[in-house]
């Protein structure tokens, strides 16, 4: 219930703010998706600049793999937003370029992600971050974790890297739905995240070709997302202008944050899993970090911990 109170004053709070679009104003705005009806079609808005920010001093992201990274989270993030709270979903983007790979987490609200080169670089295409470039030809999976049963994982080939259209191109080729995917991080040239966030518009069962045909002049005509954001639009007034002419119901708002679930116990389970020829070599070391490469936390382990671990094991088999 705590949790339900902090989204109303949220959604509050930026109501305050928006009357006045200042940059100040926006950046002490918490990150938020907004859930809304356009017509018969369904509309999500996420603002996730703190996000990404926190994403890319943890992993200490260039500039270029904040923008991947960026996308990608806040792309499971607005694919959470059509799931129920305690489901998960998982984007893996697979591709033979310099960054070797992305994953973004999220369930709810959380979020949590990595790629494989945090340093890459390629220079400026078109000026813009060459995401594709980084990413290179390849696949996108899309893992759904549900509240029981086996997870649904779902794959199709890359569009451009670009993760907006691949997401796009993969919710109509394996899950049939058509909708409209965009996805956006402003990095200055400092490497801080000034502004980030996405939407996701999915037509609903039976939505008149009217509707379709609006909605894609709207999203034509409508401003980069990270542009809007970064001049202090909150995604409820976003909606506003990707719904303009068309009757606009918003659901619901709530907070996004960054979050990992791992701790020192999973860590433990998943060392355990080891084969016990693995953890013999490990015995041999004084101490053994491991680093979560979701949040980058380190767990260390002393070596009488490896040592009772592995004679538990042996003990077992
Ligand atoms: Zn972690």
């Amino acid at each position: 219930m705590e949790e339900q109170k902090e989204t109303v004053q949220d959604a509050a709070g930026h109501q305050e703010a928006d009357k006045k679009i200042t940059k100040e104003n926006f950046q002490s705005g918490q990150d938020i998706l907004t859930r809304a009806t356009i017509g018969d079609a369904r509309i999500y808005v996420a603002r996730t600049t703190r996000l990404v920010r926190k994403l890319a001093l943890r992993h200490g992201t260039s500039h270029l793999a904040t923008a991947a990274l960026g996308r990608t989270v806040t792309g499971a993030l607005l694919l959470a937003a059509t799931m129920k709270n305690d489901e998960g979903v998982g984007i893996k983007i697979n591709g033979d370029g310099p960054i070797g790979g992305i994953t973004g987490e999220a369930q709810g609200g959380t979020a949590r992600g990595f790629v494989g080169n945090p340093d890459v670089f390629l220079p400026l295409k078109n000026g813009h971050f060459d995401v594709g470039g980084a990413v290179g030809a390849g696949t996108i999976s899309v893992t759904r974790y549900g509240e029981k049963g086996k997870p649904f994982v779902g794959t199709s080939a890359l569009v451009d890297g670009e993760i907006a259209d691949d997401l796009t191109q993969y919710l109509y080729t394996s899950e049939q739905t058509p909708s409209s995917v965009a996805l956006g991080v402003l990095v200055d040239p400092q490497g801080d995240v000034q502004a980030a966030g996405g939407w996701f518009i999915q037509a609903l069962p039976g939505c008149g070709d009217e509707v379709l045909q609006q909605l894609d002049t709207n999203v034509r005509n409508t401003p980069y997302i990270s542009s809007l954001l970064d001049m202090g639009f909150t995604p409820e007034r976003i909606i506003g202008i990707l719904g303009k002419g068309m009757k606009i119901e918003i659901l619901d708002s709530y907070p996004l944050r960054f979050g990992c679930r791992c701790s020192k116990e999973r860590v433990e389970a998943l060392l355990e899993t080891l084969p016990v020829k693995e953890l013999a070599k490990l015995e041999e070391d004084p101490k053994t970090e491991v680093t979560c490469p979701y949040c980058n936390a380190k767990y260390e382990f002393s070596q009488q911990e490896i040592r009772d671990m592995a004679e538990k094991k042996r003990l077992r088999s």
